[in-house]
């Protein structure tokens, strides 16, 4: 019977099954709320809206310079 010579190695079994598999571009579109490109049918990252509602709070870069502020200050109080 034949028999292989050599030990497959990880590699190449990895390698030969690797060659099957597709990578499939992921699918973006404009958020109508705010214009970023965000992935089809899932909440936008950006404003946290979907389907025209508010889902998700999303904190803004500002909201959170007004926080760090806040913290800032109240620090400053207890001295
Ligand atoms: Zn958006």
């Amino acid at each position: 019977m034949a028999v292989p010579k050599r030990k497959t190695s990880k590699r190449r079994s990895k390698n030969r099954r690797a060659a099957n598999t597709k990578v499939t571009p992921v699918m973006l579109v404009k958020c109508p709320k705010c214009g970023e490109p965000k992935k089809a049918h899932i909440v936008c990252k950006t404003c946290g809206y979907y389907k025209g509602k508010k889902v998700l709070d999303i904190e803004t870069k500002l909201d959170k310079k007004l926080k760090k502020e806040q913290k800032a200050k109240d620090k400053e109080g207890e001295k």
